[in-house]
């Protein structure tokens, strides 16, 4: 077997998804398995790493822009802190690792490996926040959680240990907590739409499918190309049953003693998930320039006679890029050809190659090639640091656009269980169809097609409830449009 095919993508996106995108994520040099024993954990490669610190990047400074501060609390939670509020230790209680021994020794009382930790940060909240002056109080932290799920590993998207970011206020007024929800829910969907080139719908999830102690949880969803879904980050107003369990009060102008509202809002990397799947190709990664750890990489061609005039010239535009802030590569490997380096780049996801030979020099030009569609031009030498800078936008126009007409085309409407099954069995995607609010109803579909209901609206976008309508599985009436997916 020759190197370019060992380093080619072999599955088909279309028609293999899973394997195909386990073979992305290898041959690009995102991830490794863990160790045998560890099914479930991923070794996070530094290409990979690179595209969570642009994440981290944005959200980041979204984040303290609008009053957030980062803190850090302990990995372990003691039992009886997971014990205080019950619907977090019932709804997580299966998926939780514990600590039980410090060397030989038992502990008195076990730990738990954070699955989330609201129950950690409310009792330290609640020795912060003393009067109203003191709120609202917003802290955020950059971790990993553990949730021991016995499910099959998919890197980035179902992994026991994740990276992920956490974000917990407290609040006056049921009003400002449900505000906030709101304002971290668009912080996430202008993060996938602005920076991955990722559309997403906004919704909440139903009832029985909130977050455990929530009073309502809102939902960024992606849709992917194989027509599932892909729950994209979640923002919870937890109302006042956490504030209430940490005994979370404050003091209001009256001197009167209040319990406060609180949220929490979280993303993790399976955002990157969304993003190799979203994107990429049988060649191999596509990402959007805004994310790439290469925007740019400068392929001279060269033949003896023309060697030192085609490396001059490429070189000074990768320093001209360079010093102009583009991330760029120049590729001037003598025992690589062309056509080798052009494989490669495309499997790494770089999304913009230029192409330098003897003709361009002598033109004074430079052949660009995007790498979602292969489209080639020549552009001027000359502000070429401007030029490059609109081809970017460009190639995340055209993977913005690829990927909205995907989810426009794949929202469909059902009025009956057959039609439900059917569609999605047929074209997955979302089928809306309204719903009684009963959990019955999903889980007939469930069992059917391993489809569930994904998100409702939120409810000022409750309008397109029609009076009259009757549930699409049971025929009670409907309370609201469910949007019911298969789901990653
Ligand atoms: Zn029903």
């Amino acid at each position: 077997m020759s190197d370019e095919q060992e380093l080619g993508i072999t599955e088909s996106k279309q028609y293999n998804t899973g394997e195909w995108y386990a073979e992305v994520v290898q041959k690009a040099g995102l991830a490794n398995y863990g160790p045998e024993g560890m099914s479930g954990f991923i070794v996070t490669r530094p290409r990979a790493y690179a595209l969570w610190e642009r994440v981290q990047d944005h959200l980041d400074s979204e984040f303290k822009r609008t009053g957030v501060q980062n803190a850090y609390f302990p990995l372990f939670i003691p039992e009886q802190y997971l014990e205080r509020e019950k619907d977090i230790v019932e709804g997580f209680d299966p998926e939780v690792a514990w600590v039980t021994h410090a060397g030989q020794e038992e502990l008195d009382e076990r730990l738990a490996v954070r699955p989330t930790s609201e129950s950690i940060i409310a009792p330290y909240m609640s020795q912060w926040v003393r009067s109203h002056r003191d709120l609202p109080l917003r802290v955020n932290q950059w971790a990993s959680v553990v949730r021991w799920e016995a499910t099959e590993t998919k890197p980035f998207f179902r992994t026991k240990e994740f990276l992920w970011q956490e974000g917990h206020t407290a609040h006056a007024t049921d009003e400002s907590a449900w505000e906030e929800t709101m304002m971290r829910l668009d912080q996430y969907a202008a993060m996938y739409e602005d920076l991955l080139a990722i559309p997403v719908l906004r919704g909440a999830k139903p009832e029985h499918d909130k977050f455990p102690g929530a009073k309502k949880t809102t939902t960024v969803e992606a849709l992917m190309p194989d027509g599932k879904s892909v729950q994209a980050g979640t923002s919870h107003h937890l109302g006042t049953s956490f504030a209430e369990a940490f005994d979370l009060y404050y003091t209001d102008e009256d001197e009167d003693e209040q319990v406060a509202h609180t949220t929490s809002w979280g993303l993790s990397w399976r955002a990157l998930g969304a993003l190799i799947m979203t994107h990429s190709d049988d060649q191999g990664l596509v990402l959007p320039p805004t994310v790439a750890p290469e925007q740019v990489v400068v392929v001279p061609i060269w033949q003896a006679d023309t060697q030192e005039k085609v490396l001059d010239y490429a070189e000074s535009i990768a320093e001209e890029l360079e010093s102009d802030g583009v991330r760029v590569e120049l590729d001037d490997r003598d025992e690589r050809n062309p056509g080798f380096k052009f494989n490669e780049w495309e499997l790494k996801g770089v999304p913009v190659r230029f192409e330098i030979g003897p003709n361009e020099v002598d033109d004074e030009v430079v052949t660009v090639v995007h790498r979602p569609d292969g489209e080639s031009k020549e552009v001027p030498r000359e502000d070429i640091a401007e030029t490059v800078r609109e081809e970017f936008d460009e190639v995340y126009a055209k993977l913005y656009a690829t990927a909205e007409e995907n989810l426009a085309e794949n929202v469909r409407e059902a009025d009956s269980r057959a039609d439900i099954l059917g569609t999605i069995g047929q074209h997955g995607g979302y089928v809306k169809a309204p719903w009684c609010g009963d959990e019955d109803c999903e889980t007939e579909i469930k069992d059917q097609l391993a489809a569930e209901i994904v998100m409702v609206p939120l409810r000022d976008e409750e309008a397109e409830i029609h009076d009259g309508e009757d549930c699409a599985v049971c025929g009670e009436d409907a309370e609201e449009t469910a949007y019911f997916a298969k789901s990653y």
